[in-house]
């Protein structure tokens, strides 16, 4: 094997006898920024840490050329839940709640819940969102779900997160294409998926990308490819905000700016960065709303 960084990185293996691709996921540093932007409850913290582990794990096996999020809505105490990896492998996430989560915290009994993928390129306006249904308690299952359904191909996921470390693993089946040199043995998906059962939560959070492969996989020939390197990073701009304050319009800018001692402070829930607008910035972004047309999203 080559050299395996151990933490904020994302692997991409292949068990070349069994015919599986692999994307390995493993954060600390960059977790550990999003986990401490608020007081998470537990539960919620290993969900949002499984997602933000998903958001790279699903930029493994695509040529992405922007974000890919991962987003989750409900009418419940599980408000929002949004992860985010970009093509630069910068990751950003965060969950909205009300007290007190519902325990255990399951994915399929959220009322009125919406979860989709969107891949695409915000600066570009080129979007596509897939839907995904919430027919398991956990993330990883929903997830494999999904890719049964959109790539017709079996997938298996496993997630775990904690304070320190948020993890992930995805193997898919490759098809039979024959022909490529791949030994297709009848019994291997079946073979691979026994090893990857006896993987525990507690064991993935502990050790090290390297050790992990080697433990599960070491019979079956893994050829691991260049890392990738993964940090917390923010898209938000002051271009963006504008942006926004564009799309509520004069009316509701100045009776904002009115009420603010004349001024407009708008906080990145991301990263913490503050973008502050005076009443002569505000003018500004208000008369290029005709001029460039240009709407937003913070
Ligand atoms: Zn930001």
């Amino acid at each position: 094997m080559e050299t395996v960084l151990v933490e904020d990185v994302l692997h991409r293996f292949l068990l070349e006898r069994a015919g599986v691709r692999g994307a390995l996921v493993r954060l600390g540093p960059a977790w550990r920024e999003v986990a401490g932007r608020a007081d998470y409850p537990a539960a919620l913290r290993g969900l949002l840490g499984e997602a933000l582990a998903a958001s790279a794990l699903l930029t493994a096996n695509i040529k992405l050329d922007g974000e890919l999020s991962v987003q989750l809505k409900s009418a419940g105490a599980l408000r929002l839940l949004f992860a985010e990896c970009t093509d630069q492998g910068r990751l950003r996430g965060l969950a909205r709640w009300e007290s007190p989560l519902p325990q255990p915290l399951s994915l399929e009994a959220l009322p009125q819940a919406v979860m989709a993928i969107t891949i695409g390129n915000v600066e570009r306006g080129r979007r596509y969102q897939g839907l995904v249904e919430l027919r398991a308690p956990d993330l990883a299952g929903v997830l494999e779900n999904y890719f049964a359904q959109s790539e017709q191909l079996p997938a298996r996921l496993v997630l775990a997160a904690d304070g320190e470390h948020a993890v992930g693993l995805m193997l898919q089946k490759l098809p039979d294409e024959g022909g490529h040199g791949a030994v297709q043995d009848e019994d291997a998906w079946t073979r691979v998926m026994h090893l990857t059962a006896t993987l525990g939560a507690a064991e993935m959070l502990a050790v090290t990308p390297e050790q992990l492969l080697y433990r599960l996989y070491h019979e079956e020939s893994v050829r691991l490819f260049e890392p990738r390197p993964l940090a917390f990073g923010c898209s938000c701009s002051r271009e963006r905000v504008a942006a926004m304050l564009r799309s509520l319009g004069r009316d509701e800018v100045e009776a904002t700016l009115d009420a603010q001692d004349g001024h407009i402070e708008v906080d990145c829930e991301f990263c913490a960065q503050r973008y502050r607008f005076d009443r002569v910035d505000a003018e500004h972004l208000l008369r290029d709303a005709g001029a460039t047309g240009a709407s937003g999203t913070a």
